[in-house]
């Protein structure tokens, strides 16, 4: 009888990185690749292919759209700091003109406040 795969497995990578497969979690990728998702040692979500028979490795090594896929994953955020206190105001925008727009009408504008990436 074959042993029932578990849902959570520690894999290593062709590339060399050990992650933690949930192989729940298939997919299909955008571009049409099937995919699992595993975590890394550092808490990374990374989508996983099957290379060959039985090795695994990262989705973005062979993804035409990997670099959509990243932006995705990692929208850039800014927001403001007070120059004179260094104090990072609670205001995020999603994009630097939106929040050099928001200094300008303040009191001050480039004269008291920054925009910075989060
Ligand atoms: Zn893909």
């Amino acid at each position: 009888m074959k042993a029932k795969r578990p849902k959570l497995q520690q894999i290593k990578l062709k590339c060399g990185i050990e992650v933690v497969v949930d192989w729940s979690s298939k997919k299909k990728c955008e571009c049409g690749e099937e995919i699992f998702f595993a975590v890394t040692k550092n808490k990374k979500t990374m989508p996983i292919y099957l290379v060959g028979l039985a090795e695994w490795d990262t989705h973005f090594a062979n993804c035409p759209l990997a670099r959509k896929f990243r932006k995705k994953n990692k929208k850039k955020r800014y927001t403001v700091m007070d120059v004179t206190n260094g104090n990072i105001l609670n205001n995020i925008f999603d994009t630097r003109q939106e929040a050099e727009e928001w200094v300008e009408k303040q009191d001050g504008g480039f004269n008291h406040y920054d925009v910075i990436d989060e």
